[in-house]
């Protein structure tokens, strides 16, 4: 398609980052012509032999599947994720009781983080017109003239132009600074005082330690721990508690205690030692909600998953709404011809209130999955519900 005199295939597109969003997007921008050139701060994660990232697997809903079927990638990822009906709830007293999540036949998928990003770099890497390059970390970029600087693992600099630079680099984005410098940019960060640590449920006798097809929750009020299963027959375990309750406990001795005392049926399954020693590997991570508006500068840059719109991750949709970012840029494209100048504002007003709003749903379901699923009366108003 042609637009300000250049057509597709003479225009750069710049992904900066080249995490979940950012693999997407990319195949979204290369299949349309593009020049897309994907820059990652990190190593390539396929070569790399430790991946750091957040969490280990991901529950992928109906908005994400959507967005990955429209570059042809939504069975090579579903043929990998276990489906996750209900949710099930782990009481003190060790009764577990299911909550569907939706109609029968309705559930969502847990996916592992590191396969997903990988597939997705592998599938953008097959478009002749689209070029990763790792270890690009971005320090600037002009918004007059697209002009972006690089650094480079060994202390250089290498500076690229493009036509449009999209801002897929995450919560603390590079991109995003240029936009704070800007008047009339509207931005918040909220960091909530709950903490995360990942925890491993090994497979016993080869096979899950608990049934796999539900998202386990363990809600104590205050805090919770859930836990997703893998195609390793491993449930990874996610525990969110306060900052401040995560500093009192100090001792492998302490860890058993409190586990005794909030989840004692998962002490057997994830093993005494492990947790004495697991517990302690990573300090608990923090979490922030990010909102801010316009996604855009101009025709020459928007803003697009988490460096959009950072959530918590209570309602499993950080990276759905990240992807479904992609679809609708695309369809907004299709309205207007390519035009940047007309689709990055189109953008903007079209997505702001519904990130927005996604990101009060997962701050209100922080209380609904700790304390509210714990509620006779949410008991009751699931089984009304599922009659
Ligand atoms: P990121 O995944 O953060 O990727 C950003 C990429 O940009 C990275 O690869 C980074 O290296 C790169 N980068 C950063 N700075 C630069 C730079 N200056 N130059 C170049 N590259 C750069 N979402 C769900 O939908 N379902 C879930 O179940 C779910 N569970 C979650 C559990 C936890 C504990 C957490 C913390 C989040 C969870 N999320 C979930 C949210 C999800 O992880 C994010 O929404 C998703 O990772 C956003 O993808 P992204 O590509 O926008 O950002």
């Amino acid at each position: 398609m042609e637009s300000g005199g250049k057509s597709s295939k003479d225009k750069v597109v710049a992904v900066v980052g080249g995490g979940l969003v950012g693999a997407l997007n990319a195949c979204y921008f290369a299949r349309r012509g593009f020049q897309v050139e994907v820059f990652e701060s990190r190593d390539d994660i396929r070569e790399a032999k430790i991946v750091r990232g957040r969490s280990i697997n991901l529950a992928l809903s109906h908005r994400g599947r959507q967005a990955l079927s429209r570059v042809g990638m939504e069975e090579k990822i579903v043929s990998k994720g276990i489906p996750m009906h209900s949710r099930m709830i782990h009481s003190l007293n060790g009764k577990q009781s299911p909550i569907p999540y939706g109609k029968k036949g309705q559930y969502i998928l847990s996916v592992d983080r590191a396969n997903l990003n990988k597939e997705l770099l592998t599938e953008a890497e097959r478009y002749p017109n689209a070029r990763m390059n790792f270890d690009h970390k971005l320090k600037d970029w002009s918004p007059d003239t697209g002009l972006m600087t690089f650094l480079r693992p060994d202390g250089s600099a290498r500076a690229l132009r493009a036509d449009l630079i999209v801002g897929c680099d995450g919560a603390f984005s590079t991109v995003r600074k240029q936009f704070l410098r800007r008047s009339r940019f509207n931005f918040s960060q909220t960091y909530i005082p709950h903490g995360y640590l990942e925890l491993t449920m090994p497979p016993v006798a080869g096979e899950f330690a608990m049934k796999p097809d539900y998202l386990h929750i363990w809600p104590r009020n205050t805090f919770m721990m859930i836990a997703l299963p893998n195609l390793d027959k491993t449930f990874t375990c996610t525990l969110f508690m306060p900052f401040d309750e995560f500093e009192k406990i100090t001792t492998g001795d302490d860890v058993i205690a409190f586990f005794q005392e909030y989840f004692p049926d998962a002490i057997p399954l994830i093993g005494v030692e492990a947790l004495k020693t697991d517990y302690f590997r990573l300090p608990a991570q923090a979490m922030v909600s990010i909102k801010c508006s316009p996604y855009h500068i101009n025709d020459k840059c928007v803003l697009m998953g988490d460096s959009a719109h950072a959530v918590v991750p209570f309602y499993g949709q950080g990276m759905n709404a990240g992807f479904e970012d992609c679809i609708v840029f695309d369809e907004i494209m299709d309205q207007c011809n390519e035009d940047f100048s007309a689709v990055l504002p189109e953008y903007t007003r079209v997505r702001v209130p519904d990130d927005h709003t996604i990101a009060d749903l997962a701050m209100y379901n922080y209380v609904e999955m700790r304390a509210h699923v714990n509620s006779k009366w949410f008991l009751f108003r699931k089984k009304v519900d599922d009659i």
